[in-house]
This record gives structure tokens, sequence and C-alpha cells, in this order.
């Protein structure tokens, strides 16, 4: 099954994608892991891709399709994948038709705006392990302090307010219009992603399922 998660960023879909892959025993390839990772170990790409993931904008559509690319390509791939992060753009959608990559179904979990602002601008991350937490929904045990491995917690770059806003306008300019690229192929089901993490993700294994 090859599935594609859509939404604004801070909808949810990181979170989703893990329980999704573990209960389908499907890899999730997060193109902005990919590209956080190659940021951190200063490959070409990475160097490339920093100052647009800094600024909230786009990696260029030749750069992500390409490690998209490579990634699809690996035997894990083989049962299925779920996509999270990609697409992001009309031109990437249609570089995965020109490759020959069957779509089985597109999840754009919904929310609304101003619990997406709340949600990214409270997110605090650790850059030593990758855990994650938010200052209200689920903070450290000891404030700025990773519960994993006591590294300090910082606020990602791009999780900074103004840069926020910068994402959501590039998502309604470039990565809403797919999901009417999506839905004139019979393809796109919509989820509500404003219940609890559980809940969502039980709404969402039903679109798949149906
Ligand atoms: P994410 O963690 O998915 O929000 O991605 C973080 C950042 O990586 C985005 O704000 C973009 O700058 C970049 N990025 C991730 N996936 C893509 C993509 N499919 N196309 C272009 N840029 C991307």
């Amino acid at each position: 099954m090859n599935l594609i998660l859509l939404g604004a960023p801070g909808a949810g879909k990181g979170t989703q994608a893990e329980v999704i892959c573990e209960k389908l025993g499907i890899p999730t390839i997060s193109t902005g892991n990919m590209l956080r990772a190659a940021v951190k170990e200063g490959t070409e790409y990475g160097l490339k891709a920093k100052a647009a993931m800094d600024s909230g904008a786009l990696v260029s559509d030749e750069i992500v399709i390409g490690i998209l690319k490579d990634r699809i390509a690996q035997d894990d791939c083989k049962k299925g994948f779920i996509l999270d992060g990609f697409p992001r753009t009309v031109p990437q959608a249609e570089a995965l038709d020109a490759m020959g990559v069957r779509i089985d179904k597109v999840i754009e979990l919904a929310v609304d705006e101003e619990v997406i602002k709340t949600r990214l601008t409270g997110r605090r991350v650790c850059l030593k392990c990758g855990a994650t937490y938010h200052v209200t929904s689920k903070p450290p045990k000891t404030e700025g302090v990773c519960d994993v491995c006591g590294d300090p917690l910082v606020v990602r770059k791009d999780d900074e307010p103004a840069t926020v806003i910068d994402r959501l306008k590039t998502y309604h300019e470039k990565t809403a219009p797919l999901k009417d690229y999506y839905e004139a192929q019979g393809k796109l089901v919509t989820v509500e992603g404003t219940d609890t993490v559980a809940g969502t993700s039980e709404l969402m294994l039903k679109a798949i399922e149906g």
C-alpha cells in the first residue's frame, strides 16, 4: 500500500505517520527528516537546502525529487510506504506519476490554522536524539531539558513565529493545490486531525481501509 499524508505543517502528519507505519508494517518516508539529516551531516544537498528550510520556503523540486526517488527504490519500500511531506508541489506529484509510482490513497489531515500555530510555536526539540515535546500538551519532566538524553531543548529554527507564518503561506500557495490534483484522481480522503493522537489514528486507519 502506497500512501501520501497531506496537510499543513503542524497538522500532525509526522506523529500519525509513526502510528500508521507500525500498524501497517510499511516505512514512513519524511523528506523533511531526510533533509534535516543532510543539513546536519553537511552533505552537498544539505548545504543547498538549509537556507530555504530556515526561512520557511520549499527546497527545490529537483533536490527533493532526487532524494525521494533514491529512497523509494530501496528494498524496504517494496511492500509499500507512507510519504510524509512529499509531494509538496504539483510538479513533485507529477514527477511521482511520471516515475510510475502507484499511489493508493492520499489522506489529508485537516486542522484549524489557529491550532496549527499554537502547535508549531510551542514545539521544542532535542537536536541530539530527535525527541520532540510541546510546552503545554507534551512538556518534558524538567523544563527545557530532554527526558531521553538530558540535552537542552530548542525551538526549531522554522518553528519561530515569523517563519511559521511563512510556512503556512507556502503551504497554501504551493501544497494545497494538491488536494484538487488528487481529488481529480479519486484518491483524496480528508480526516479531521484535532482529536487525540490515538483518536485521529483510528480515523485515519478507517479512511485507509475504507
Ligand atoms: P517538514 O519537516 O516536512 O515540515 O519539512 C521541513 C522543511 O523541509 C520544509 O519547510 C521545507 O523547507 C523542506 N521540505 C521537506 N519536504 C519537502 C518537499 N517535499 N519539497 C520541498 N521542500 C521540502
